[in-house]
Protein backbone atom coordinates (compact mmCIF):
# COMPACT_ATOMS: atom_id res chain seq x y z
CA UNK A 1 0.00 0.00 0.00
CA UNK A 2 1.27 3.28 -0.85
CA UNK A 3 0.90 6.81 1.48
CA UNK A 4 1.70 10.03 -0.45
CA UNK A 5 2.22 12.61 2.72
CA UNK A 6 1.94 16.45 1.61
CA UNK A 7 4.11 18.29 4.39
CA UNK A 8 5.55 21.58 5.23
CA UNK A 9 7.80 20.01 7.26
CA UNK A 10 8.46 16.97 5.66
CA UNK A 11 11.35 15.98 7.92
CA UNK A 12 9.42 15.41 11.07
CA UNK A 13 8.35 12.32 9.86
CA UNK A 14 12.12 10.63 9.90
CA UNK A 15 12.02 9.12 12.95
CA UNK A 16 8.93 7.68 13.65
CA UNK A 17 8.77 6.16 9.80
CA UNK A 18 12.33 4.71 10.20
CA UNK A 19 11.61 2.31 13.19
CA UNK A 20 10.45 -0.58 14.14
CA UNK A 21 7.42 -2.29 12.15
CA UNK A 22 7.10 0.83 9.82
CA UNK A 23 10.50 0.63 9.28
CA UNK A 24 10.43 -2.93 8.41
CA UNK A 25 7.56 -2.81 6.43
CA UNK A 26 9.06 -0.41 4.13
CA UNK A 27 11.67 -2.50 3.23
CA UNK A 28 9.95 -5.34 3.01
CA UNK A 29 8.16 -3.55 0.37
CA UNK A 30 4.33 -4.06 2.45
CA UNK A 31 4.28 -0.28 2.07
CA UNK A 32 5.57 2.63 0.16
CA UNK A 33 5.88 6.06 1.88
CA UNK A 34 6.21 9.03 -0.18
CA UNK A 35 6.79 12.58 1.62
CA UNK A 36 6.15 15.67 -1.03
CA UNK A 37 6.50 19.25 0.31
CA UNK A 38 3.80 21.16 -1.26
CA UNK A 39 6.69 24.51 -1.23
CA UNK A 40 8.53 22.79 -4.03
CA UNK A 41 5.52 23.38 -6.48
CA UNK A 42 5.23 27.29 -5.13
CA UNK A 43 5.93 29.85 -8.21
CA UNK A 44 6.71 32.80 -6.79
CA UNK A 45 10.65 34.17 -5.50
CA UNK A 46 9.83 33.96 -1.57
CA UNK A 47 8.40 29.90 -2.24
CA UNK A 48 5.44 31.24 -0.64
CA UNK A 49 2.87 28.48 0.21
CA UNK A 50 0.87 30.86 2.56
CA UNK A 51 -0.64 33.94 2.82
CA UNK A 52 -3.19 36.30 4.94
CA UNK A 53 -6.82 35.36 5.04
CA UNK A 54 -9.48 37.06 3.37
CA UNK A 55 -12.06 38.62 5.41
CA UNK A 56 -8.74 39.45 7.97
CA UNK A 57 -8.09 37.72 11.45
CA UNK A 58 -5.12 36.25 12.59
CA UNK A 59 -2.35 33.82 11.34
CA UNK A 60 -1.59 32.36 7.60
CA UNK A 61 -3.62 30.43 5.81
CA UNK A 62 -1.75 27.75 3.49
CA UNK A 63 -2.72 28.43 -0.13
CA UNK A 64 -4.45 26.19 -2.63
CA UNK A 65 -2.75 26.50 -5.67
CA UNK A 66 0.98 24.21 -4.09
CA UNK A 67 -1.42 21.79 -2.63
CA UNK A 68 -3.27 21.14 -5.84
CA UNK A 69 -0.42 20.89 -7.82
CA UNK A 70 1.81 18.86 -5.36
CA UNK A 71 -1.24 16.17 -4.84
CA UNK A 72 -1.81 16.12 -8.78
CA UNK A 73 1.67 15.25 -9.14
CA UNK A 74 1.39 12.64 -6.54
CA UNK A 75 -1.68 11.41 -8.91
CA UNK A 76 0.67 11.06 -12.11
CA UNK A 77 2.31 8.24 -10.63
CA UNK A 78 1.02 5.06 -8.85
CA UNK A 79 -2.24 3.62 -7.88
CA UNK A 80 -5.61 5.19 -10.29
CA UNK A 81 -7.60 7.99 -8.42
CA UNK A 82 -10.28 5.32 -7.86
CA UNK A 83 -7.85 3.12 -5.96
CA UNK A 84 -6.80 6.70 -3.93
CA UNK A 85 -8.44 8.85 -1.00
CA UNK A 86 -7.22 11.71 -0.58
CA UNK A 87 -7.68 12.84 3.16
CA UNK A 88 -6.89 16.37 4.63
CA UNK A 89 -6.58 16.89 8.45
CA UNK A 90 -8.11 19.25 10.25
CA UNK A 91 -9.42 19.45 13.59
CA UNK A 92 -12.94 20.02 12.24
CA UNK A 93 -12.70 17.35 10.81
CA UNK A 94 -14.68 14.13 11.18
CA UNK A 95 -12.80 11.75 14.89
CA UNK A 96 -10.49 9.12 13.29
CA UNK A 97 -11.68 5.64 14.55
CA UNK A 98 -10.45 2.06 14.24
CA UNK A 99 -13.46 1.50 11.63
CA UNK A 100 -11.61 4.17 9.39
CA UNK A 101 -8.63 2.52 9.33
CA UNK A 102 -9.96 -0.67 8.21
CA UNK A 103 -12.23 1.00 6.10
CA UNK A 104 -8.95 3.01 4.16
CA UNK A 105 -6.87 -0.29 4.68
CA UNK A 106 -9.03 -1.13 1.39
CA UNK A 107 -7.44 1.17 -0.55
CA UNK A 108 -4.25 0.79 -2.48
CA UNK A 109 -3.09 4.50 -2.01
CA UNK A 110 -3.99 6.86 0.34
CA UNK A 111 -3.06 10.66 -0.04
CA UNK A 112 -2.56 12.46 3.76
CA UNK A 113 -2.61 16.18 3.20
CA UNK A 114 -1.08 17.93 6.37
CA UNK A 115 -2.69 21.62 6.80
CA UNK A 116 -0.29 24.30 9.17
CA UNK A 117 -0.18 27.88 10.38
CA UNK A 118 -4.14 28.59 10.55
CA UNK A 119 -5.43 25.56 8.52
CA UNK A 120 -5.67 25.05 4.40
CA UNK A 121 -7.73 27.31 1.84
CA UNK A 122 -11.50 25.56 1.72
CA UNK A 123 -11.66 24.69 -1.55
CA UNK A 124 -8.73 22.02 -0.76
CA UNK A 125 -11.63 20.33 1.01
CA UNK A 126 -14.67 21.13 -1.38
CA UNK A 127 -12.68 20.15 -3.98
CA UNK A 128 -9.72 18.16 -3.87
CA UNK A 129 -10.21 15.98 -0.36
CA UNK A 130 -12.78 13.15 -0.14
CA UNK A 131 -13.05 13.35 3.56
CA UNK A 132 -11.67 15.91 6.49
CA UNK A 133 -10.38 14.05 9.58
CA UNK A 134 -9.73 14.95 12.73
CA UNK A 135 -7.27 13.01 15.46
CA UNK A 136 -9.24 14.06 18.30
CA UNK A 137 -10.79 16.98 19.76
CA UNK A 138 -7.98 19.39 20.47
CA UNK A 139 -6.23 21.73 18.07
CA UNK A 140 -2.46 20.48 17.28
CA UNK A 141 0.59 23.08 15.79
CA UNK A 142 0.31 21.16 12.23
CA UNK A 143 -1.12 17.81 10.28
CA UNK A 144 1.96 15.67 10.93
CA UNK A 145 1.17 14.03 13.79
CA UNK A 146 -2.56 13.10 12.76
CA UNK A 147 -0.82 11.41 9.11
CA UNK A 148 1.55 9.64 11.22
CA UNK A 149 -1.42 8.48 13.56
CA UNK A 150 -3.35 7.09 10.63
CA UNK A 151 -0.46 6.23 8.61
CA UNK A 152 0.30 3.89 11.71
CA UNK A 153 -3.30 2.60 12.48
CA UNK A 154 -3.90 1.56 8.78
CA UNK A 155 -0.49 0.05 7.74
CA UNK A 156 -0.87 -2.73 10.46
CA UNK A 157 -3.92 -3.64 8.93
CA UNK A 158 -1.91 -4.18 5.58
CA UNK A 159 -1.37 -7.98 5.28
CA UNK A 160 2.40 -9.06 6.47
CA UNK A 161 2.98 -6.13 8.37
CA UNK A 162 2.25 -7.45 11.44
CA UNK A 163 4.33 -10.57 11.99
CA UNK A 164 1.85 -11.71 13.90
CA UNK A 165 -1.59 -11.79 11.95
CA UNK A 166 -3.45 -12.63 14.99
CA UNK A 167 -2.73 -9.48 17.29
CA UNK A 168 -4.82 -7.51 14.50
CA UNK A 169 -7.60 -9.80 15.22
CA UNK A 170 -7.33 -10.20 18.75
CA UNK A 171 -6.10 -6.70 19.68
CA UNK A 172 -8.39 -3.82 21.51
CA UNK A 173 -11.19 -2.23 18.74
CA UNK A 174 -10.82 -5.11 16.79
CA UNK A 175 -14.35 -6.05 17.68
CA UNK A 176 -16.18 -3.15 18.02
CA UNK A 177 -16.56 -1.43 21.05
CA UNK A 178 -14.48 -4.17 23.07
CA UNK A 179 -11.01 -4.08 24.35
CA UNK A 180 -8.04 -6.35 25.28
CA UNK A 181 -7.85 -7.92 28.42
CA UNK A 182 -5.07 -7.25 30.51
CA UNK A 183 -1.67 -8.53 29.46
CA UNK A 184 1.53 -9.56 31.99
CA UNK A 185 4.75 -10.77 31.04
CA UNK A 186 7.81 -11.93 33.60
CA UNK A 187 8.80 -11.77 36.24
CA UNK A 188 5.68 -13.39 38.10
CA UNK A 189 6.06 -11.14 41.15
CA UNK A 190 7.49 -7.44 41.01
CA UNK A 191 7.04 -4.84 44.13
CA UNK A 192 4.58 -7.63 45.59
CA UNK A 193 2.52 -7.32 42.47
CA UNK A 194 1.60 -11.02 41.43
CA UNK A 195 0.42 -12.21 37.99
CA UNK A 196 -3.03 -13.37 38.29
CA UNK A 197 -3.04 -17.35 38.83
CA UNK A 198 -4.94 -18.22 36.55
CA UNK A 199 -2.12 -17.26 34.23
CA UNK A 200 -0.12 -19.61 35.29
CA UNK A 201 -1.90 -22.72 35.45
CA UNK A 202 -1.45 -23.84 31.92
CA UNK A 203 -5.29 -24.18 31.67
CA UNK A 204 -6.29 -22.97 28.36
CA UNK A 205 -9.63 -23.16 28.96
CA UNK A 206 -9.80 -21.42 32.03
CA UNK A 207 -6.96 -18.76 30.79
CA UNK A 208 -9.43 -18.23 28.09
CA UNK A 209 -12.43 -17.35 30.16
CA UNK A 210 -10.78 -15.37 32.53
CA UNK A 211 -9.51 -13.06 29.83
CA UNK A 212 -12.90 -13.07 27.99
CA UNK A 213 -14.25 -11.69 31.48
CA UNK A 214 -11.60 -9.29 31.73
CA UNK A 215 -12.13 -7.70 28.60
CA UNK A 216 -14.00 -4.47 28.80
CA UNK A 217 -16.34 -2.57 26.39
CA UNK A 218 -15.59 1.09 25.46
CA UNK A 219 -18.62 1.63 27.67
CA UNK A 220 -17.60 0.65 31.01
CA UNK A 221 -14.23 2.74 30.83
CA UNK A 222 -16.15 5.64 30.07
CA UNK A 223 -17.56 5.29 33.72
CA UNK A 224 -14.54 4.38 35.22
CA UNK A 225 -11.41 6.66 36.12
CA UNK A 226 -8.68 4.49 38.17
CA UNK A 227 -7.02 7.59 39.88
CA UNK A 228 -8.35 10.15 41.07
CA UNK A 229 -8.09 13.38 38.19
CA UNK A 230 -7.54 16.36 39.68
CA UNK A 231 -7.07 19.76 38.32
CA UNK A 232 -3.09 20.64 39.22
CA UNK A 233 -4.03 24.24 40.06
N1 LIG B 1 -7.48 27.22 12.89
C1 LIG B 1 -7.74 25.82 12.92
C2 LIG B 1 -9.00 25.55 13.71
O1 LIG B 1 -9.37 26.36 14.57
O2 LIG B 1 -9.62 24.47 13.51
C3 LIG B 1 -6.58 25.06 13.55
C4 LIG B 1 -5.39 24.97 12.63
S1 LIG B 1 -4.11 23.94 13.28
C5 LIG B 1 -3.17 25.09 14.23
C6 LIG B 1 -3.08 23.65 11.90
C7 LIG B 1 -3.30 22.32 11.21
O3 LIG B 1 -3.04 21.27 12.12
C8 LIG B 1 -4.67 22.03 10.67
O4 LIG B 1 -4.87 22.62 9.40
C9 LIG B 1 -4.70 20.52 10.60
O5 LIG B 1 -4.10 20.03 9.41
C10 LIG B 1 -3.83 20.13 11.78
N2 LIG B 1 -4.59 19.73 12.98
C11 LIG B 1 -4.67 20.40 14.15
N3 LIG B 1 -5.41 19.74 15.04
C12 LIG B 1 -5.81 18.60 14.44
C13 LIG B 1 -6.60 17.50 14.84
N4 LIG B 1 -7.13 17.43 16.05
N5 LIG B 1 -6.81 16.50 13.95
C14 LIG B 1 -6.28 16.55 12.71
N6 LIG B 1 -5.53 17.59 12.26
C15 LIG B 1 -5.29 18.59 13.11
Amino acid sequence: MRFDILSLFPESFESYFGASMLKRAREDGKIDIRLWNPRDFTRDKHRSADDTPYGGGAGMVMKPEPIFECAERALSEGPSREKTRIILFSAKGKPFVQEDARRLSRYERLILICGRYEGVDERVAEHLADEEVSIGEYVLTGGELPAMVVTDAVARLVPGVLGNVESAETESHSEEGVLEYPQYTKPEEYRGWRVPDVLLSGHHAEIAKWRKSKSQTIQNTKSQTKHETQDPN
